[in-house]
């Protein structure tokens, strides 16, 4: 029987390995930084694809915040929340998120996977309907498949198909509009404003899954709802602590008081799945603060971003449009991507190449992601490198 299993599974992947679209993992020693140590290469490599926007992965006090936690709470909470796994520490940050979400009370998850498949399910039932943008996150594909509500798409940021559906979905009781803040493959940003004229027109909720914004987007790096300056605006915001925010793990779910206590009843890895640990609370705590304290890293970051993204157009290179840290390189099919990210490698750059199925076949892309952290010695370096590799590959 097992053997039969691994033979098939075995076929399968040997059809990926023959289309040149299997994934090679890079194993790293130390920590994640704009240089990683990478076991392979035997040595530094600059990452230009981590979710590290801020620098906080390492920061000294992000670390000495987990340290600390771990002393005082040790290693879990060895329970769901209601059971006995609610500490202090889940309230202090908590009340962080929700301050950073401008909304009344926020609701920690283990991820952001988890909180997007916990809440769309417990809020979205027979009665209700949910309308989501057609590049939304994986985790929010699953959340609305996971409800029994009846389920719309509607074009990628396309308002008038969004105004469609919405004028279709009359007599549901709940309806959502559920949208990425910063869509993650293509670094474009949601059409905040408008979707928010169409929520009140329709008198409908939003659910907007700011992964890629909080610590992104905005002037103090508050997220898209900032950007646009329409916070206090979105009635859901859900996010990670496992980008920005520290880069360890951790998601929630931020909105009216009333919705976090209703979720806290109901949500299902609320009830079945163990508490944020203590650790990765008081480190993202911590990150909370230094976004706060610190509105140059955000302000570095924009800066940065953009050398990186007019640094590319002057050599050639035609990246995606876009505002949020992610600048994408289409460049065509996915055995190419990954080719092109090996050669980036062999020449010290750390990028991963996206392909089928995370991106539809013929879009394979490199996403190059900003650090606030960055020198200008180490874009510079990067930009003469992606050129090299970009002339070679006939790219540019
Ligand atoms: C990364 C990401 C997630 C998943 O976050 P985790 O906390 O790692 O589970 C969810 N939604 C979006 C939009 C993301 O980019």
């Amino acid at each position: 029987m097992r053997a039969a299993l691994d033979e098939s599974l075995h076929t399968d992947l040997a059809a990926m390995a023959k289309a040149g679209t299997l994934k090679t993992f890079r194993h790293i020693t130390g920590p994640m930084d704009t240089e990683v140590t990478m076991a392979e290469m035997g040595g530094r490599v600059l990452v230009l694809s981590s979710n590290n926007y801020l620098g906080l992965a390492d920061h000294p006090e992000v670390v000495a915040a987990g340290k600390k936690a771990l002393d005082e709470y040790g290693a879990g909470t060895a329970s769901v929340r209601f059971i006995c796994g609610t500490f202090s520490v889940h309230g202090q940050i908590e009340t962080a998120l929700a301050q950073l979400s401008h909304t009344e009370s926020a609701l920690t998850y283990v991820s952001c996977w988890a909180a997007n498949t916990g809440l769309i399910p417990a809020v979205a039932g027979e009665e209700d309907a949910l309308i989501s943008d057609a590049l939304n996150h994986a985790s929010l594909i699953d959340g609305c498949r996971g409800a029994k509500a009846k389920r719309f798409v509607y074009k990628h940021s396309d308002m008038a198909d969004l105004e469609a559906k919405l004028a279709d979905v009359k007599g549901a009781r709940r309806v959502f509009i559920v949208t990425d803040g910063v869509f993650s493959m293509e670094g474009d940003i949601a059409r905040l404003p408008d979707i928010v004229a169409l929520a009140r027109k329709y008198d409908v909720s939003v659910i907007l899954d700011d992964s890629h914004g909080t610590g992104v987007m905005g002037k103090h790096g508050r997220g898209t709802a900032e950007h646009f300056g329409v916070e206090g605006q979105i009635d859901i915001v859900t996010g990670t602590l496992g980008k920005a925010l520290g880069g360890a793990a951790g998601g929630y779910v931020a909105g009216s008081k009333m919705l976090v206590d209703y979720l806290q009843q109901v949500s299902r890895p609320q009830l079945f799945s163990n508490a944020l640990p203590a650790t990765i609370a008081a480190s993202a705590m911590k990150a909370v603060e230094i976004l706060e304290r610190e509105p140059g890293r955000v302000e570095r970051l924009h800066a940065i971003t953009r050398k990186l993204r007019d640094g590319l157009k002057a050599r050639g290179f035609k990246p995606l449009e876009g505002e949020s840290a992610i600048v994408p390189i289409i460049v065509g099919d996915t055995a190419f991507a990954i080719r092109m990210s090996k050669e980036l490698l062999s020449e010290g750059i750390f990028i991963t190449g996206f392909g089928y199925p995370v991106v539809p076949e013929g879009t394979a892309r490199l996403r190059i992601q900003a650090c606030a952290a960055l020198s200008d010695a180490q874009i510079d370096f990067a930009l003469a490198t992606f050129e090299k590799v970009g002339k070679k590959l006939g790219v540019i």
